[in-house]
């Protein structure tokens, strides 16, 4: 503590009247939530470049301050697609929005579909062997039907960020189905399994949904289910929905094919698009230590306008968290540290973590120079707090700066938890962690379980009140916010740059 209180006497300070402006503005319906391919977003970008070269700070792709990212909109035409499964018993013809959601899973206009369903439990192929849910089976020409996550009431969750929970994601699950060349895949919704409610699912996919140009599966159809369509799709097969799903914890768990097939078509209006990544730099003074980068990161989109005109402002997601860069920005432009930094906004996080994984793809610094990514998504907006919960890589020299630079903040590590709903790979530390830079979320937390000052329990109450407004039209910004929590957060992640932009061997 006393260390701290030294580094922060002579540390650069963070200016709160700064970081409140940046988030107004980003928050702003003027920004229209700063959608992917829309002009919000446009305005979104060209302002954090400005800020940027307000700053001081260089363009850190040449003379330009943007990376470009090329991508593909699909957007779903309801009115020309419709799927039904047919049985021995009869056509269910389910509704698109209130009982599932679909679309291409490629970037084409028109997509058939006929084919039966096989129930692949949690669709999970373990690379060490350890677990096939699928068990060799041969899946082309057939549509899969998956539970998210990676257990239902098996065995205790592992801790958050193993390598293992990758495998409860659902892009994962969608991957390994694009591997075995399926003809589509459909995932059964529950709150608990996906962390979020069927209107976050259902907002998700009736708007025009992204993909990095190229990428998809041509010829396939992709989406998600409820559980009670699921429930019915069973019960039209003879089957048991929930005793299956249950059986599907089990390593001896075979597919389940189901006597009904999927049949219909998917029209959607594709277009192909550039948005871009925003990323200024500041040199480091160390001849040596110059050439390593720490990377500061926030991804500036959010849903933009809905097709019904309602704003998806982003405020907490991830106003805070371009704030936050920037006022980092601002405290460190004028006092560079030994390593250079760059203050990096990826696009498109909320459609895939895009941005990032274009990044990663064509790192504008070599990645192995790049000691540290310190991501920072969805900060508390809530009230000061005694700790700090980290997502991210696991190394422990980085755990052990990570350490100090919490007791520097004033703060204390939370333990790890169990991540049902993944939130280690949903946020855009993690392109970069699975490219092996060490790379951190800190503070970023669904829950909002930590450890408030003050009236704890009212605070956790208006924290946990978030997931009401979590990828909805009402995650506005309010002037009240009490943004003591959020600054602790910038704090711990200035001081973690710094340590990290300043030790001998940082990696
Ligand atoms: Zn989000």
């Amino acid at each position: 503590m006393f260390l701290g209180g030294a580094l922060f006497a002579q540390g650069p300070a963070v200016d709160e009247n700064a970081l409140r402006a940046h988030l107004a503005f980003l928050a702003d319906d003027v920004l229209e939530g700063r959608g992917t391919g829309q002009r919000g977003g446009e305005l979104a970008v060209r302002y954090l470049e400005t800020q940027l070269q307000v700053m001081g700070l260089q363009p850190a792709n040449g003379a330009s301050y943007r990376q470009t990212v090329r991508l593909a909109g699909i957007r779903l035409d309801a009115a020309g697609s419709a799927v039904r499964f047919e049985s021995a018993s009869g056509v269910l013809s389910p509704e698109l929005g209130t009982d599932l959601v679909l679309g291409a899973a490629a970037a084409e206009s028109a997509v058939a579909v006929d084919a039966p369903l096989v129930f692949v439990g949690h669709g999970i192929t373990a690379q060490d062997g350890s677990r096939d849910d699928y068990k060799g089976l041969d899946v082309r020409g057939k549509v899969l039907v998956m539970l998210v996550g990676d257990r239902h009431e098996g065995p205790p969750m592992p801790l958050c960020c193993e390598p293992e929970n990758l495998y409860g994601r659902w892009t994962y699950k969608f991957e390994e189905a694009r591997r075995r060349g399926a003809a589509g895949a459909l995932l059964v919704h529950t709150t608990a399994s996906a962390g979020y409610g069927w209107p976050v699912v259902r907002n998700g996919w009736v708007q025009e949904r992204f993909q990095r140009e190229g990428a998809g599966h041509p010829g396939a159809v992709q989406g998600w289910i409820t559980e009670g369509l699921a429930a019915r799709l069973f019960a039209r097969s003879g089957l048991d929905f929930k005793a299956l799903a249950m059986g599907a914890d089990s390593l001896a768990f075979r597919p389940v094919p189901l006597s009904i097939r999927a049949k219909g078509q998917l029209a959607s209006t594709v277009r192909r698009l550039e948005q871009w990544n925003v990323a200024g730099l500041l040199p480091g003074t160390d001849a040596d230590l110059r050439k390593e980068l720490v990377i500061y990161s926030a991804h500036w989109d959010h849903f933009g306008k809905g097709a019904d005109g309602a704003i998806y402002a982003g405020a907490v997601d991830n106003g805070t968290g371009c704030a936050a860069v920037l006022a980092l920005a601002q405290a460190l432009a004028h006092r560079p540290l030994k390593r250079s930094v760059m203050f990096f906004f990826p696009c498109a996080e909320e459609q895939g973590l895009l941005g990032a994984s274009a990044y990663v793809a064509a790192p504008l610094w070599p990645l192995d120079r790049t000691v540290l990514n310190v991501n920072l998504e969805s900060l508390n907006v809530v009230g000061p707090t005694r700790d700090i919960g980290l997502l991210g890589s696991k190394e422990p020299r980085l755990r052990a700066l990570c350490e100090q630079a919490a007791a520097a903040a004033g703060l204390v590590i939370t333990p790890a938890k169990a991540d049902p709903a993944g939130l280690c790979f949903r946020s855009d530390h993690f392109p970069f962690m699975k490219a092996g830079v060490p790379a951190l979320s800190p503070g970023f937390s669904l829950d909002g379980g930590w450890d408030y000052l003050g009236d704890k329990a009212a605070a956790q109450a208006k924290a946990a009140d978030f997931l009401n407004h979590y990828h909805r039209p009402t995650d506005r910004y309010d002037p009240a916010w009490n943004l003591a929590g959020l600054l602790q957060q910038v704090r711990f992640a200035l001081e973690l740059g710094r340590l990290a932009g300043t030790v001998p061997n940082a990696r």
